[in-house]
């Protein structure tokens, strides 16, 4: 095992703790496949979760787990009919400990931590980094330090993070702007810095691609998906997916990688735009806005992973308006009884689109990642929904009030 940058290729000893090459690359931890010992036959006892695949995981001792992964898939029929394409699942990510897919990375990330005898973790944060960084500090007895975009989190999350024991404190500016401090803070104070620029944390996240590939077996599908739509924020989770099938495409266990496709929100959509110019590098929104907080970035440090990913993969880079991710979050609840929070939704909404477009064909197998759960963010749900109907304790009164409803 080694670290490996994206740009340059050099090779770096797994020792280093910088996230960066010295010519800024982006790193990223590569195996020697010909020395790793796994099949998924052999483990087809053990259900799926994130540790089943820890001889493609970067730790080798006791990892601090709190049960992370082993999220449903669930095959929506309903979406699928009206979407028009062969199969359609739904990964629901929101079903980990703190509700969204952070903790698959965040289980790898401090458990890597622990191994260096750090004692202070840091993120910056929309929200759900920092309540999954605060369940893991809590388990191994760390401090966390986490920055927030000020007025831009989520409550559910907030809440998490405080309870955990987090110290939270919240920036005036951005995440982007939250982004820059923590790693000038982790560079001066040797806090350990767990954003998705650790390669660490990916590794965990490309688990999501293994446990697919273990279920649609379940389902009797196809081993892997033909495509796969994420919401794109800070673009770890979409290069981290990419990353997990490749490994099983070099282990044999696959033949084809699906097309990686990414959504962002309309207005936060940088990596969108260097998609459709064919630029290599992106050019940062300085002032991202969307309702779905999870994804308002606007300079995506993984944008050089996530842009390889789309490109080599034959997939594609989309964006939606706010409107048609609340739309889609309340369809998905809906039709499929799936709960999730708005940037999550932005994955069935760019499928949606796509579908329109003739982008996603009609034989297609398609897996969207639902990235948080619902409950995240009430308060989205409360201003874009009428509040519950008022009634009197009376019987009579009550039973008025539900007359348009049918016995069977
Ligand atoms: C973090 C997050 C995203 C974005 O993932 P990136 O890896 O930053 O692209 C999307 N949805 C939810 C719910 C998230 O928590
Ligand atoms: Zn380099």
């Amino acid at each position: 095992m080694h670290l490996e940058c994206i740009d340059c290729g050099k090779k770096h000893d797994l020792s280093t703790v910088a996230n960066t090459c010295s010519c800024d690359g982006l790193l990223e931890i590569r195996y020697d496949f010909s020395k790793v010992q796994f099949s998924l036959e052999d483990l087809s006892a053990v259900p799926p979760h994130v540790w089943k695949y820890r001889e493609l995981l970067p730790i080798s001792g006791v990892p601090i787990s709190l049960m992370e992964g082993g999220t449903p898939l669930y095959r929506c029929k309903r979406l699928e009919e009206e979407c028009g394409v062969k199969e359609l699942y739904v990964k629901h990510e929101g079903m980990n400990p703190t509700g969204s897919f952070k903790d698959r990375g965040m289980t790898v990330g401090v458990s890597r931590a622990a191994e260096l005898g750090t004692k202070t973790v840091a993120c910056a944060s929309t929200g759900n980094t920092s309540a999954s960084m605060a369940i893991y500090a809590a388990k191994a007895g760390m401090e966390a330090v986490v920055l927030l975009p000020q007025g831009h989190v989520a409550l559910g999350k907030v809440a998490q993070a405080l309870m955990h024991g987090a110290k939270v404190l919240s920036v005036r500016g951005n995440f982007d702007d939250a982004l820059l401090l923590v790693q000038r803070l982790c560079s001066e104070k040797g806090f350990y810095l767990l954003n998705s620029v650790n390669p660490y944390r990916l590794e965990g996240q490309k688990t999501i691609a293994f446990e697919t590939v273990d279920q649609l077996v379940a389902y009797g599908s196809e081993k892997s998906p033909d495509r796969v739509i994420v919401p794109v924020g800070n673009a770890g989770n979409v290069s981290a997916i990419y990353k997990g099938y490749k490994e099983f495409r070099e282990l044999d266990i696959i033949e084809d990688v699906p097309m990686m496709t990414g959504i962002q929100a309309s207005r936060s959509a940088p990596i969108v735009d260097a998609f459709r110019r064919g630029l290599a590098e992106i050019e940062p929104v300085i002032e991202p806005e969307t309702v779905a907080t999870a994804i308002r970035i606007g300079n995506p440090i993984n944008a050089p992973k996530a842009l390889q990913a789309i490109r080599q993969s034959n997939g594609v880079a989309e964006s939606v308006t706010d409107q048609e991710i609340l739309k889609a979050q309340k369809d998905l609840a809906r039709l499929e009884g799936i709960g999730v929070e708005p940037a999550s939704a932005a994955s069935i909404a760019g499928l949606r689109k796509l579908a329109r477009q003739g982008t996603i064909e009609r034989d297609e197998i398609v897996v969207c990642i639902a990235t948080g759960h619902l409950l995240k963010d009430p308060e989205t749900v409360i201003r874009s929904l009428s509040p519950p109907t008022e009634v009197e304790a009376d019987f009579d009164v009550l039973y008025e009030a539900l007359s348009h409803l049918e016995r069977s």
